[in-house]
């Protein structure tokens, strides 16, 4: 077999690639059809392709590359620790230093009371931790009837079986079923779904379904409710600011546990180290896991208050962990990632400078045709598109076909900004400088051109009934 290489032509990576490559998320008929792009490298904020293209990735990767592409000290820090130790575990009464230190680390940049790690190698992994951590805490607390955990629809918390029940997608769910003991209550979505109410209204009412939906259940059977501080996967839904203080008060009343999933939010994204810290709640859990490496290694944890730490650590033991919990490797990389975040005042960054510079002119996209609402918090935005404004429409035509015309074109324009549905939502690493902002919003408006054109050439600028 001929080696194959950066050097091998695309149309041969293509074809071995729908040879053997069965990708997630991923429609294989349509891609084996179209072949895959393929990326090559990165440096900062860009990506290179096989056709030499020059990328802004306004997604940083999956949301995760945080630090940029091509930081060396990643790497060496990877390498120095595979050299010492590769792996070890951390079952049976071991550590290891990587393990011990992360976790220190995690806990000083953690808020209030957050001070214990249960590790993962992802975010729907710690989510998996999550589920199994609060029903032993209730058992503990000798509750054992309280195991039903509310989420939200449209709520993105991965795809093990676990992490995808949680989640409130209908297509997740219809792939293999669900776990049993999770509700799920409406998004604080206004745009689509805030009718005649004014925001913050909204924001009240469908924090207060948790309420009615405890009620319903029964608040001695309800173990926690998960949430994203701001829904990513669902399309960058930013709440109301009335939505987070009603749930924590709720979760109180009741004496539920709140996990916030913080695996986008968490790490400087929302321009503070943790959206539970933009949002001012105080969760029981957060789930972490993307930004905690940059993406650069496999790895996620659940971070644990003291109380949920010494409940589910006085029931003997807790039987529950993965081979790769606390990887030696992957905790290394992830603390040079947070000194590097620390040490270049990267939080600090997106707070006082990209946050600021991108908001000015993300937000006056609404200026655009096509565009009706447009929300940034942090390095983390969204944009609606709509045939008419006024009455927050949707297209006639199916859901995310204009979003997926939009997000063509940007493809075309060498700019990567996701859609969700008929939305489009941008969250570019973190160390993003004002210039390379100014080709991201000006490749977003030509594709935006573009896409508004093709839509009136073929008749698509039509709304709803209804
Ligand atoms: C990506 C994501 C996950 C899942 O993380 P994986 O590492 O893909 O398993 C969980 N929760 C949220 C909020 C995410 O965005």
């Amino acid at each position: 077999m001929t080696t194959i290489s950066t050097n091998t032509p695309t149309a041969e990576l293509q074809r071995l690639d729908a040879a053997h490559h069965f990708h997630p998320f991923t429609d294989k008929a349509a891609l084996d059809r179209k072949g895959a792009r393929v990326i090559l490298r990165g440096e900062g904020v860009w990506l290179t392709d096989s056709e030499g293209h020059r990328i802004l990735d306004g997604m940083a990767g999956l949301w995760c590359v945080n630090v940029g592409y091509g930081r060396k000290e990643l790497p060496e820090a990877a390498a120095r620790q595979m050299l010492e130790l590769p792996y070890y575990n951390t079952f049976f009464q071991t550590t290891h230093v990587p393990a011990i230190a992360l976790s220190a680390k995690i806990a000083e940049l953690a808020p209030g009371n957050l001070n214990h790690v249960f590790f993962a190698a992802s975010g729907s992994e710690a989510n998996d931790t999550n589920i199994r951590l609060v029903r032993r805490y209730w058992q503990v607390k000798e509750q054992p009837e309280r195991r039903v955990i509310i989420a939200r629809w449209n709520g993105y918390h991965g795809s093990t079986l676990g992490g995808g029940s949680l989640g409130g997608m209908k297509g997740i769910h219809a792939h293999g079923g669900m776990i049993d003991g999770v509700e799920h209550i409406r998004q604080p979505y206004w745009w689509a779904e805030g009718g005649d109410m004014d925001e913050d209204a909204f924001g009240l009412a469908r924090a207060q379904e948790l309420e009615a939906k405890i009620l319903e259940i029964g608040a001695d059977k309800v173990a926690a409710f998960i949430g994203e501080p701001i829904q990513g996967a669902g399309g960058v839904i930013v709440p109301p600011k009335t939505y987070w203080p009603e749930i924590q008060r709720i979760c109180r009343k009741y004496g539920i546990l709140l996990i916030a999933d913080e695996v986008i939010t968490g790490f400087g994204r929302t321009g503070n180290w943790f959206g539970s810290q933009t949002f001012g709640i105080t969760p029981d859990i957060m789930t972490i896991a993307k930004g905690l490496s940059s993406g650069y290694a496999p790895i996620g944890g659940s971070i644990l208050s003291d109380e949920v730490a010494e409940v589910v650590g006085s029931g003997g033991e807790f039987a529950h962990g993965y081979t790769y919990s606390g990887h030696p490797v992957a905790a290394a990389v992830a603390l040079e990632n947070l000194r590097i975040m620390q040490d270049e005042g990267i939080v600090d960054h997106v707070k006082n400078v990209a946050h600021p510079y991108l908001a000015e002119r993300w937000l006056k996209l609404t200026e655009h045709p096509l565009v009706g609402e447009a929300k940034l918090v942090g390095l983390m935005g969204s944009i609606a598109l709509t045939p008419d404004k006024a009455k927050r429409a949707a297209f006639a035509s199916e859901a995310g076909t204009v979003g997926y015309r939009c997000r063509e074109r940007c493809f075309a324009n060498d700019l990567i900004m996701r859609h969700v549905g008929d939305r489009m939502i941008i969250s570019p690493p973190l160390v993003i400088r004002p210039e390379e902002i100014d080709v991201l919003i000006a490749r977003a408006t030509k594709s935006l051109d573009e896409c508004y054109a093709g839509l009136k050439a073929d008749g698509l600028l039509v709304a709803k009934e209804g």
